[in-house]
């Protein structure tokens, strides 16, 4: 055989062996696309096929993956009315296609900013849009146990306190921005070895023995003040208002109260050291509240599902609840404002080209660190497990600012039209400035419920 003839074979073969590859590879592509369960992003592209629960382990976006599989099955549990587990299985079974509210450049950005901090410590945020969408989901892996760090509870210390305490108090006129308590213990307690103790402590175990305003108790996260407040407010009207707006579990709480008195549960709603905890997913739900107007829907990931056919069997109708007036949702946005401010606790918070608000919450000995933040089309609960400081204000910055930066349209600052107004307060007293008084600052209050006139001067 000539040379020449070999070469001619041997390229023949190389043809034919790459041709083979290619028929291969295509025919397992079909077959991946035309069977298991289709996952489709909110702009309609298919991001996800999968054929069993252990499939989603092995996807970048398997917190995500996992949250639709658990809210589809409850969708086809409750229509078909069967068990969860069959509901579970027909739905790989039976190939449906799932539109979800995931973007996948908000997730991909998300994912770059909470990896970088995987080695550190568990990491977890969830992102809604302001209508209770679930946009992306960031879960650190947990080897075998594969926990979805997600939607796992923890406490949210002082992340709740806007919800339990300064929402509520100032929708009902409790408080407004200037109304003042005094940084100073709220009572004595005996502690392990039996020595009197004030209570409770703030987060740098000083008292700074001053008046200080609700804004400012928000803004530096002062535990005091948040405690005389809510007793003000009213424990049980808090437990009343957490469970009806947004469904917390408190059955520990109530128990507590129950058997010892509501005093017992005052730091467990005050400052957010609830028995049963909440979710990132929860927590992006409920401060949705604060940037639009206070109405609040708990996030979901399903749009819709279809049948293999294309016929709709699912499709989500909204049904959002006002909890607190559209007046407090601004006044609350504005005080949460400060708090990424450089006096405030959430200082880490560096985004330049759109308005920021939202809450720290650090347990003690750091076992649980919060910042749950707004932006004008989204919020964004970031947690992370025990670490020296807390660090999450910074990761949703780093997060948020790559989100923004990669979107070609975007609202920079939030729609205030609720009827809110600005006026001067004289800083002794907390109420309306009048001639005479010496120094003042601006706050914002409803309309209809300004403070009066200053009574000191
Ligand atoms: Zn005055």
């Amino acid at each position: 055989m000539s040379s020449q003839k070999k070469q001619v074979i041997k390229i023949k073969r190389i043809i034919s062996s790459i041709l083979c590859v290619v028929l291969l590879a295509s025919l397992f592509a079909s077959c991946g696309k035309g069977s298991g369960l289709q996952i489709f992003s909110a702009d309609n592209e298919l991001f996800a096929t999968i054929k069993s629960d252990k499939a989603i382990n092995k996807n970048e976006n398997k917190a995500y993956l996992e949250i639709v599989v658990d809210e589809a099955s409850e969708i086809i549990s409750k229509s078909q009315n069967i068990e969860i587990k069959e509901a579970r299985k027909a739905l790989y079974k039976n190939k449906y296609k799932i539109y979800t509210a995931f973007d996948k450049k908000v997730s991909d950005n998300l994912l770059k900013s909470c990896d970088k901090k995987d080695d550190k410590f568990k990491v977890a945020a969830a992102i809604t849009d302001l209508n209770a969408n679930l946009v992306a989901v960031y879960s650190s892996k947990d080897g075998q146990k594969g926990t979805n760090f997600a939607t796992k509870a923890n406490r949210p210390c002082s992340a709740l306190k806007p919800l339990s305490v300064y929402a509520p108090a100032l929708d009902d006129g409790t408080v407004n921005w200037s109304s003042r308590y005094k940084d100073s213990p709220y009572k004595y307690v005996k502690n392990l070895e039996g020595v009197m103790r004030p209570w409770p402590s703030n987060a740098n175990y000083v008292y700074s023995e001053k008046y200080a305003y609700i804004y400012q108790a928000i803004m530096e996260s002062i535990n005091t003040v948040a405690v005389k407040c809510l007793t003000d407010y009213g424990i049980m009207r808090s437990v009343s208002f957490l469970e009806n707006s947004f469904g917390i579990p408190l059955e520990a709480e109530k128990t507590l109260a129950a058997t010892n008195g509501e005093e017992e549960i005052l730091g467990n709603i005050a400052l957010g050291f609830l028995s049963n905890g909440v979710s990132c997913v929860d927590m992006a739900g409920y401060y949705q509240i604060f940037a639009n107007g206070g109405k609040y829907e708990e996030p979901k990931a399903i749009l819709k599902i279809c049948d293999k056919k294309g016929n709709i069997v699912y499709e989500r109708e909204h049904s959002q609840k006002q909890v607190i007036k559209d007046t407090t949702a601004e006044i609350m946005n504005r005080m949460l404002k400060e708090v990424v401010s450089p006096d405030g606790t959430g200082k880490a918070v560096s985004c330049k080209n759109f308005e920021v608000a939202g809450k720290t919450g650090t347990d003690e000995d750091y076992k649980n660190n919060w910042f749950v933040g707004i932006t004008p089309e989204y919020s964004c609960a970031v947690w992370h497990d025990y670490y020296f400081e807390n660090t999450a204000a910074k990761i949703f910055s780093d997060a948020m600012n790559e989100i923004y930066n990669a979107k070609e349209a975007y609202q920079k600052v939030f729609g205030y039209n609720a009827p809110v107004t600005q006026i001067a307060y004289c800083t002794e007293s907390g109420k309306q400035f009048k001639q005479g008084c010496s120094f003042i600052k601006m706050g914002y209050y409803t309309q209809d419920k300004v403070p009066g006139i200053c009574d000191r001067h």
